[in-house]
């Protein structure tokens, strides 16, 4: 399906070329840092917990297209959601990078975190598409630490 393929294609250029909520949070309840030695992708995930929901969120750094596309959807898709919420949508995003999931239907319930799908053909990529995702669910679980994909 070529039509789709350039949906998500234009997915990923777009929250490259403008990430959405790429700044510092000076606020913010919960921060930790993530690191891809392979790709050299480093990013800063902030959150701001109120009673288990994400109120806010955002990033900084820097890395490749993929990883920081990722941040950028992964930011938008989970701002409002709770805690459990987002380590769901996390358990789906990583079935589908890893290519597990099967079937247009299960993946298109994904909104815009299925313009990943393609990274499940290159397997070296699935640490920079899921970087941004590690390093939220360690900020959640409030683990201070520096999160690496290795
Ligand atoms: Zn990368």
């Amino acid at each position: 399906m070529p039509a789709l393929n350039e949906l998500y294609q234009e997915i990923i250029l777009d929250h490259n070329k403008s990430p959405r909520n790429f700044r510092k949070m000076p606020d913010a309840t919960r921060k930790v840092e993530g690191y891809n030695p392979l790709c050299g992708d480093h990013y800063t995930v902030y959150v701001k917990l109120e009673d288990d929901i994400i109120k806010d969120i955002s990033f900084e750094g820097a890395g490749c297209a993929i990883s920081k596309a990722s941040a950028s959807v992964m930011s938008a898709t989970v701002k409002g959601k709770t805690k459990a919420e987002a380590e769901e949508l996390f358990e789906s995003f990583h079935t589908l990078v890893t290519g597990k999931m099967d079937g247009m239907a299960e993946i298109s319930t994904l909104g815009k975190l299925a313009a990943f799908s393609g990274v499940s053909e290159f397997p070296a990529r699935v640490k920079c598409a899921t970087l941004a995702w590690h390093t939220l669910k360690a900020a959640l679980e409030a683990k201070e630490e520096v999160v690496t994909t290795e």
